[in-house]
């Protein structure tokens, strides 16, 4: 009976994790996706908790503890973290995540290690499996944190040639791998440390070089690293909620790579070894002599007032300024001047996959008003003004002009097509791949500087007033 519970347990955690997975495709269902995900998750910690019962040497205090500590961090952070800083965070839970499924996979060994039994080699398989790829997941994406939050510098970090570094320690892994596989769990446990220890280092080696415009790249694929290595787990413990949600996370990951990539117009090896949109580089043809011209408030209320079109391009600061719901408030009182508004949205914009689809949702802009890039770019020759929110890698000419600039080759919004351009940003400091955008200097465009939301609420006030 107690058997029969468990297995419709997971079986019922399971079928709510893909019902959870496909209402987050949506905004308007992504919350109630979210909490059916999180009850399948509970059903599931439920069920491997009531295994261990009937066995009188379970872990119970080990596990409520380990639980309410995690569960207290987990909440504690996730209530306190600012909406910009959740790629960072959703980096070191994801390392994090990497981190148990090493730590699972090496305890698991250790017994067969200590006892010299026999350990079959499908076993061995997962488990050489599990430590790499959750290792690399782990040390990589606490990288990833490290660099989201500025604390490391991609010079400081890179080698010269680091690529061939970075092949001949994978090479080196693997070697070592093959070796500890022949030798079995009568082996030296040594070897199965430092194969460990080679995959942790393989990791933070392998994020080192990656940066700028590639970070959404690579964080997706950490992402679907974990849920590769808490598969793998899932082999291990013979648990197939576990399997089923680690296949989830890595094949979601995975897409979202495949779709990154694309939006990128790179491809994946590319991204790895080609060292894109690192922060050393830089177009040096956007700045010069040339002078960045402003537009008064007052201008850009007259202006926006009596277009015909208006399409919004929100990026990274609209995210820090928070200015979601008062980039509707200036749609609603344009729309109601009889200005159609639409909103242009890079798949790269922001800080995560999804990022102002998010915070528009938020403001409860109408969804069909966003459009992808595609569309946008089709749309911009037909618009009269182009207002850029604290976006600015995502509209930079230079990825289709200058082939020496770092991200050439990436598509961006064509936002020069259209017939003005205002940009509201606080200073010319260049966006996150560090480099310069010649768009501030073209004809078509005025800056408007200040905080975006600061911006926004005195254009509110100033078309009111018109
Ligand atoms: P950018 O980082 O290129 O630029 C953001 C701009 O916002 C800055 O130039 C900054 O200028 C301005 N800004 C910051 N705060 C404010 C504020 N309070 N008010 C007004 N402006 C502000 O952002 P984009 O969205 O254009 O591009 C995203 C970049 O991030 C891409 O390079 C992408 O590859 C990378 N990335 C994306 C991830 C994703 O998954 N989406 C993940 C990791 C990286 P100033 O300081 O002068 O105000």
């Amino acid at each position: 009976m107690l058997t029969f519970a468990i297995n419709l347990s997971y079986l019922s955690g399971a079928v709510l994790f893909v019902i959870g997975l496909r209402m987050l495709g949506s905004p308007d269902t992504a919350r109630r996706g979210n909490i059916l995900a999180g009850i399948g998750m509970l059903l599931a910690i439920v069920a491997s908790a009531v295994q261990p019962l009937e066995n009188p040497n379970n872990n119970y205090i080990w596990i409520l503890a380990s639980m309410g500590i995690g569960g207290t961090i987990g909440y504690v952070s996730a209530m306190k973290i600012k909406m910009t800083a959740m790629p960072q965070m959703v980096s070191i839970f994801n390392g994090l995540g990497g981190a148990c499924a090493v730590i699972l996979a090496f305890s698991e060994s250790l017994p067969y290690y200590d006892q010299a039994s026999l350990l079959n080699g499908g076993q061995l398989a997962i488990i050489l499996s599990t430590l790499l790829i959750g290792g690399v997941s782990f040390t990589g994406s606490l990288l990833a944190f490290a660099k989201l939050e500025d604390l490391v510098r991609d010079d400081k970090i890179t080698l010269p040639y680091h690529n061939i570094f970075n092949l001949v320690l994978l090479a080196a892994a693997v070697a070592l791998g093959v070796v500890v596989y022949l030798q079995g769990s009568s082996g030296s446990l040594l070897l199965l440390l430092l194969f460990t220890g080679l995959s942790l280092v393989y990791g933070f080696s392998f994020v080192a070089p990656i940066g700028g415009a590639d970070m959404p790249v690579v964080i997706s694929l950490l992402n679907s690293f974990t849920g590769l290595s808490a598969a793998a787990a899932g082999v291990i413990y013979n648990n197939q909620l576990m399997l089923v949600g680690g296949i989830l996370v890595g094949a979601s990951g995975t897409i979202l790579t495949v779709l990154m990539t694309k939006a990128m117009n790179r491809s994946l090896l590319n991204v790895l070894v080609g060292g894109f949109g690192g922060t050393s580089g830089g177009s040096k043809a956007a700045a010069g002599d040339l002078v960045a011209r402003e537009v008064s408030l007052n201008d850009a209320s007259i202006q926006l007032n009596y277009s015909q079109s208006v399409m919004f391009v929100p990026g990274y600061g609209l995210a820090v300024a928070q200015a979601q719901k008062v980039i509707k408030e200036v749609d609603d009182i344009l729309e109601a001047n009889g200005v159609e508004v639409k909103y242009a949205i890079h798949p790269v914009a922001g800080r995560m996959p999804g990022h102002m689809n998010v915070l528009l949702a938020e403001a409860d802009v109408p969804y069909p008003k966003l459009l992808d890039l595609e569309d946008a770019n089709a749309a911009l020759p037909n618009t009269d003004i182009v207002v850029i929110v604290g976006a600015n890698d995502v509209v930079n000419p230079a990825a289709e002009t200058d082939p020496g600039s770092p991200i050439y080759g990436m598509p961006v919004l064509k936002v020069w097509e259209a017939k003005h351009v205002i940009v509201l940003k606080r200073s010319m400091k260049p966006g996150y791949a560090g480099i310069e955008n010649p768009l501030f200097f073209h004809e078509k465009t005025r800056m408007l500087f200040g905080d975006a939301k600061d911006s926004l609420q005195k254009l509110v006030s100033e078309l009111k007033s018109l």
